[in-house]
């Protein structure tokens, strides 16, 4: 397997090693889930890999195993808060307004939750 490098700039591989405080709510072997700093609803948490792949889909094809365990920390952490359900996202491209261009799985909960989202 090839370990990505990632770019020097990168503020969620800085939250991973420890180099930029964040509100962790959950550690595993390979993510790492903290607060958003900038909540969309009540509960609204970020999961991500341990290592640097710039979206969802690099995460994928190179680490799959770390993908799934992005989803089931999710569940761990709803199932710690009590929550009843919760909605998982990937913003993928800056078209879909991905801002950091580290694969974070978006969690979300605790408001009633429209769809279509906008
Ligand atoms: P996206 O727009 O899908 O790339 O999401 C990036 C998310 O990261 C946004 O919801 C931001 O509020 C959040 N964010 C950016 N910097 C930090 C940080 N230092 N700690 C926690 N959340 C952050
Ligand atoms: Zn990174």
């Amino acid at each position: 397997m090839t370990t990505p490098v990632p770019p020097d700039d990168c503020i969620f591989c800085k939250i991973v090693a420890g180099d930029l405080p964040a509100e962790v709510v959950h550690a595993s072997d390979s993510s790492v889930a903290f607060k958003d700093l900038n909540p969309q609803a009540p509960t609204h948490f970020l999961v991500i890999p341990r290592s640097h792949y710039a979206n969802a889909a690099e995460l994928a094809v190179h680490e799959p195993s770390a993908l799934a365990d992005l989803f089931t920390t999710a569940r761990d952490v709803a199932e710690e808060k009590g929550l009843e359900g919760y909605r998982a996202v990937f913003n993928t491209g800056a078209a879909a307004q991905q801002t950091v261009f580290h694969a974070h799985l978006h969690v979300l909960a605790g408001r009633e939750l429209t769809w279509p989202p906008g």
